[in-house]
């Protein structure tokens, strides 16, 4: 065998749960360590250990993407009633990736993995299209309550100093649900800067769309700091690199997404995000083709899969069963965290590597290789679907052809 090919810092390797942890040892033992001499700094995100660390292992884990500059992370269970009982918990903690993404101030980018035989629902796209989700703030951290019966709700906003602004929102005429929500000015700007600084290394066309007709404030404010960034601090590049950038209203973007060929940024408010990305994996084909990454301000990123721990597959696991539980957008995970580590070390064999295993998968696929949910969609159907292990095995096969 040759010599392994060499790293120079750690990759931040965040450990998860069930399904998505059973592949990712088998992902690392036969796709990345048989050809890299693999160096990681190992946070164990498992339910069980952040229970027994009280979390600390999770923020912990995201001080150590920015110290470092790069992580990878597996799919990790958000702890409810039933997960407290199912893992004996002591107590419930806030979902991971929420946790990791407040300290990373980041934006998510989620791109869909094209293969040749598995095409979209939608037909006229040609090219993959890429969500930019903000994620801070809107909804996901709203304060809300039902009221009982008629009266007033109002908002109040008190300045430091005491000053007061007061608005009515409605005078109820009976029982109701009312919501209050925020975005901070620094936030939507750093989404900007992620959003153009992707587009500029992916050579993408942005589009960025919000409701600002009707929410002339709120979305208003988005539309007019997004403008600012571009106009200010991204033009020049962008004109130079070909990278267009157009602002619409969210219903125009969703038809001409659905008539368009793809192949552009689409910059989406986190409820924007949240849905049209799941809109997009589905109709690019299957939640497990779907990467994501997280970038921070300070340049940090963190590469995941979509998908969760995929619990149902593990339960048949755990009973002797050999699933055939999709591992490409972990693989992708791992490509990704590798690649970015390749560019940040100036690493030319590690970044070939990288490569050379995103081909190896893609090619595995589209010459008939491929998991239960993929043989459902592709065409030509292949004679049967493999199960994890087999899939793997058939992409390590193509690694060891190309490389020795
Ligand atoms: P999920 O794990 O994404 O799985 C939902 C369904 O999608 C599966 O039952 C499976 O469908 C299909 N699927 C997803 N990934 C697949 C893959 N790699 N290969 C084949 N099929 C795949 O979502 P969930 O069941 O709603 O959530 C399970 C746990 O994951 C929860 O505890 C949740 O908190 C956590 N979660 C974590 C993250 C994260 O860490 N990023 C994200 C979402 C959810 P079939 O059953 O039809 O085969
Ligand atoms: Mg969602």
């Amino acid at each position: 065998m040759t010599a392994r090919i060499p790293m120079k810092t750690p990759l931040v390797e965040i450990d998860g749960d069930e399904m998505t942890r059973v592949l990712w040892a088998l992902v690392k033992e036969k796709l990345i360590q048989p050809w890299v001499d693999l160096k990681t700094e190992y946070y164990d995100l498992g339910l069980k250990n952040r229970d027994d660390t009280n979390d600390e292992v999770t923020v912990k884990s995201a001080e150590a993407i920015l110290r470092l500059g790069v992580g990878v992370k597996c799919a990790t269970i958000t702890s409810n009633a039933a997960r407290k009982v199912e893992y004996g918990l002591k107590n419930l903690h806030p979902s991971p990736n929420a946790t990791i993404r407040a300290i990373l101030d980041g934006t998510v980018f989620r791109k869909p993995i094209a293969v040749s035989c598995v095409r979209p629902t939608v037909s006229t796209w040609k090219a993959p299209v890429v969500i930019g989700r903000h994620a801070y703030g809107d909804v996901y951290k709203n304060a809300e309550m039902a009221v009982p019966g008629p009266g007033r709700v109002e908002l109040v906003y008190t300045g430091e100093d005491g000053t007061e602004k007061r608005i009515t929102v409605a005078d109820m005429t009976g029982p109701g649900i009312v919501q209050g929500m925020h975005n901070m000015d620094s936030s939507i700007r750093s989404f900007a800067r992620a959003c153009f600084r992707y587009a500029l290394d992916a050579k993408l066309p942005v589009w960025f769309a919000a409701k600002d007709t009707i929410s002339k404030t709120y979305d208003g404010r988005f539309k007019e700091i997004f403008n600012q960034v571009y106009e200010t601090e991204f033009k020049a590049q962008c004109e130079k690199a070909g990278v267009s950038y157009f602002y619409t209203l969210i219903d125009d973007a969703v038809a001409r997404v659905v008539k368009g060929e793809g192949g552009f940024l689409w910059a989406c408010k986190n409820y924007d995000g949240d849905v049209m990305s799941d809109m997009v994996a589905s109709a690019a084909g299957s939640l497990a083709m779907m990467t994501s990454v997280l970038l921070s301000p300070s340049g940090a990123a963190e590469y995941e899969a979509a998908h969760g721990t995929v619990q149902q597959h593990y339960y048949r696991w755990r009973n002797g069963e050999k699933t055939s539980t999709n591992p490409v957008a972990l693989i992708f995970a791992w490509t990704g965290a590798l690649a970015k580590r390749a560019e940040l070390d100036g690493l030319a064999d590690l970044a070939a590597f990288a490569r050379g295993l995103e081909d190896a998968t893609v090619r595995a696929i589209e010459e008939g290789d491929m998991t239960g949910d993929l043989a459902r969609l592709a065409r030509p159907k292949p004679a049967r679907a493999l199960d994890s292990w087999e899939f793997v095995d058939a992409i390590a096969k193509r690694v060891g052809n190309s490389v020795s």
